[in-house]
């Protein structure tokens, strides 16, 4: 079996997700957006598909670094090719980043599936086959009756839980550009309010802004070791390993998880682990690098005691999520009062990740990564 093509498809679709000027999602008018499907295919007819950013899989990125390493190459061989091209970050210019080497990585894992005509997350060891969400809601905005206030909160986790089957939920407050952001006092006073809400027995957790001072983090913290949080991420520069060092220190009783999106892949995540700058270690596909460098990360947590916490959703962070057994939840989102995240974009027929009524998403028995792709739709929305 050999590789003999790839090729993108960028396509259209509406969405009602808008982004602010810092680059967090929010609510919004109606808009058409654009969305990439990368697709290898094999000699023997197999393909393999990811959906991804269109910045990610671009022509020229293609022409220059993917195609060369693996046009007639065994698809099979993922670790072989994926080392492949992360050799050839250093020269790329940093135009081969590790969001291109998950998306092609992940394409190529869906080929493998396809072929072996089995799930990919079977094939990476199969440890579970559902597993508990947590919701994960958007940043704090200033929409009526949206996530504007302590209260917002408050009423939005009850519904997560009590209408919606969630049995645990994270939190991400306000960040700037919204007024008064970021301020840890509107931290506490939401995460309080959620706890109120939704009892003493419902795990949280805490997302905040990603620079505040270590005063603030360590304020911020003693707060939520008060209100009983499971875990606080990225509150601090992640480049000051340092600074985790002091806070992990400091919170006896709060788990601090990191490190998210602090470059560098598994070598990163193994300082982070051997230096005690954090309590649980963060890895996802998209962060580090594709499924293999993410279990890598899984791997060193489970050597030092530690769970490891899987970033972000879609059908690579499941499957990843599936085969290790040193995880504790599949992070569902981003979500929001106004949205509803269960409705699939046009793109999909379903979503990747279907949640039942006790909160627990389960995984495909279809082979391949468990994508639902309409490629008639990509096919007849295609972008100029
Ligand atoms: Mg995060």
């Amino acid at each position: 079996m050999r590789i003999e093509a790839i090729r993108v498809r960028r396509f259209t679709y509406s969405t009602r997700t808008s982004r602010d000027s810092d680059g967090h999602a929010h609510p919004g008018p109606e808009r058409i957006v654009t969305n990439a499907c990368l697709t290898i295919t094999a000699d023997d007819g197999t393909e393999g598909h990811i959906i991804a950013p269109p910045a990610t899989v671009s022509e020229p990125i293609l022409d220059a670094f993917i195609r060369p390493a693996l046009v007639g190459a065994d698809p099979m061989r993922t670790a072989q090719l994926w080392h492949r091209l992360y050799k050839a970050q250093r020269g790329s210019g940093a135009l081969l980043t590790d969001q291109v080497l998950a998306a092609v990585e992940m394409a190529l894992w869906d080929m493998v599936g396809r072929a072996a005509g089995q799930p990919v997350w079977k094939l990476l060891g199969g440890y579970r086959d559902r597993i508990l969400a947590y919701g994960s809601t958007m940043c704090g905005d200033d929409l009526e009756g949206g996530l504007a206030t302590p209260e917002d909160y408050g009423r939005f986790a009850e519904w997560l839980v009590r209408e919606r089957g969630y049995k645990a939920v994270k939190l991400h407050t306000w960040m700037p550009p919204i007024p008064g952001a970021p301020n840890v006092q509107m931290d506490y006073t939401a995460c309080a309010a959620v706890r109120e809400a939704v009892g003493p027995d419902i795990p949280l957790m805490l997302d905040p802004n990603h620079w505040y001072s270590r005063a603030d983090s360590l304020w911020l913290g003693q707060k939520l070791e008060e209100l009983g949080f499971l875990w606080m991420e990225e509150c601090m520069e992640e480049a000051s390993l340092s600074s985790y060092k002091w806070l992990s220190g400091n919170l006896p009783r709060l788990n601090i998880l990191g490190p998210e999106t602090m470059t560098g892949k598994y070598w990163t995540r193994a300082e982070w682990a051997a230096g005690g700058a954090c309590d649980m270690l963060r890895t996802g596909v998209w962060d580090v690098g594709g499924i293999g460098p993410a279990l890598k990360c899984a791997h060193i947590a489970e050597g030092f005691g530690m769970s490891c916490e899987v970033h972000g959703t879609g059908a690579g962070n499941l499957a990843v999520c599936a085969a290790i057994p040193n995880t504790t939840y599949y992070e569902r989102g981003l979500l929001h009062p106004f949205l509803d995240y269960d409705a699939p974009p046009a793109y999909l027929r379903r979503i990747d990740d279907e949640m039942d009524a006790e909160g627990f998403v389960h995984l495909r028995d279809t082979p391949g990564l468990g994508q639902d792709i309409d490629h008639d739709y990509i096919d007849a929305h295609l972008a100029a």
